[in-house]
């Protein structure tokens, strides 16, 4: 089954807002294994928004429209869409009580515009939206169905999940399943090149990448008579993954993050942390407190961004900073040191570089970061060349961190084990 998305705004085509309901709604429908061919942004306007609109209906089994059900004159997205199908707005009169009891509860009276929100094309199905006072609206059509949804995305979030995914779930004969298997510290095109074959031979089931910051996620997704047996498509596969990327893989469950599985296998070995942090000012941390628990096993987070504190909190050698700089491996080293020093904590780990967009020379370009980790005493520091704004480049190095984080951890137990043999 295919689907076409097209999110109606003016703001989203001069890009004042970003489309997050494209990219979510894409990623939900891909996992309920339809086939999304076109995306389309369109403003404010009824004739252009009837003209994408008719075409989409001419070439999808499913239309899915974001935006424009508010009650003001340039949200027409409904009536544009009944137009289409030659459907009446008639009143609904569940839809009327529900917006006098939504400004009743806010002290508020609607005004003569509001009413238009409980207009609702005849034979429609009306979705709830108890986020909002748009309801969502399904018109089924002989060849497609039409899908609209508020555009406020605390208002279409929930409505997709309590009544759009199941819709669709029945519409679409049989069952979906998909597995993530998440990879860190490998690049995009190394992971496409090493698994192209698998890729050009993909049927049932498919494979997808999805490259993220300092991460590339492969999205194996089965289509079978019931989950049960599509859950079994897609084990050959994982596998497969499993055996061509190792340890790189850091999980195969879609709600682990980089920073869990990094924390997890800290508190599995009874091991804590602690951060020391230049170019990447508290991100890090930040990342880290995102998990629930983390106080188990993450115990300081220090942003040492001068010298002086680098100096006064990490006993980085003055002599150091002078002859390599702070942007330098030997600076890297010391602050993993000394934060290991006066943490006492098992794992340390710090980060020393140059985010831009100014600051960087020939010798030290904007990107360049240094990170080192500290396990139970034993250093690793790496250089990393990183590119893009400022914000990129944090993020970029935070991604690093984690990673050199969990490599040094897991080369630290796999020492153990053996000298335990
Ligand atoms: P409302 O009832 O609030 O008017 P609506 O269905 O008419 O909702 P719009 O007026 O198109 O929706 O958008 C309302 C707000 O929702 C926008 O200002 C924006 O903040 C957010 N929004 C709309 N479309 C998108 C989108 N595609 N991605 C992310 N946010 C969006």
């Amino acid at each position: 089954m295919t689907v076409e998305l097209i999110s109606v705004g003016t703001e989203i085509l001069l890009g004042s807002i970003v489309n997050t309901n494209a990219a979510y709604l894409a990623e939900q429908c891909a996992g309920l294994g339809l086939s999304c061919y076109y995306q389309s942004v369109v403003g404010d306007n009824a004739e252009r928004l009837a003209l994408t609109l008719k075409c989409a209906m001419e070439r999808a089994d499913i239309v899915i429209l974001s935006g424009g059900l508010g009650p003001t004159e340039d949200d027409l997205t409904k009536e544009t869409a009944a137009k289409l199908c030659g459907s009446r707005l008639v009143d609904n009169e569940d839809w009327r009580k529900r917006i006098s009891e939504f400004f009743d509860a806010r002290g508020m009276k609607p005004t003569e515009n509001n009413w238009k929100q409980a207009k609702v094309p005849e034979g429609a199905i009306v979705l709830d939206n108890p986020n909002g006072t748009a309801p969502g609206l399904i018109m089924e059509q002989k060849n497609v169905r039409i899908i609209l949804l508020p555009g406020p995305p605390n208002e279409l979030v929930p409505m997709f999940e309590t009544s759009v995914k199941p819709y669709l779930e029945q519409l679409a004969p049989g069952a979906i399943y998909s597995q993530t298997v998440k990879i860190c510290g490998v690049g995009e095109s190394k992971v496409e090149t090493e698994i192209k074959d698998l890729i050009d031979a993909q049927t049932n089931p498919t494979l997808a990448t999805y490259a993220k910051t300092g991460e590339v996620h492969l999205r194996v997704t089965a289509s079978a008579g019931s989950e049960k047996e599509a859950k079994k498509l897609t084990k050959p596969m994982v596998k497969e993954l499993k055996a061509r990327f190792g340890a790189d893989i850091y999980t195969t469950e879609d709600d682990v993050t980089l920073e869990k599985a990094v924390e997890d296998l800290l508190l599995a070995n009874k091991l804590t942390l602690t951060c020391a942090e230049s170019c990447t000012g508290g991100l890090l941390s930040a990342r880290l407190v995102n998990v629930p628990g983390s106080s188990e096993v993450f115990k300081a987070g220090l942003v040492t961004y001068s010298n002086k504190a680098k100096r006064k909190l990490l006993n980085v050698k003055k002599s150091t900073l002078q002859k390599y700089g702070a942007v330098s491996a030997k600076t890297a080293e010391e602050m993993v040191k000394g934060a290991a020093f006066i943490s006492k904590c098992d794992v340390t780990v710090a980060t020393t570089g140059i985010a831009g967009p100014d600051g960087g020379t020939k010798e030290k370009p904007v990107g360049l970061v240094y990170i080192a980790c500290s396990v139970k005493g034993k250093v690793t520091v790496k250089e990393y060349h990183f590119t893009g704004s400022r914000a990129k480049v944090r993020e970029s190095a935070v991604s690093a961190a984690l990673t050199l984080m969990r490599s040094c951890i897991l080369e630290y137990i796999s020492d153990i084990t053996f000298r335990k043999k």
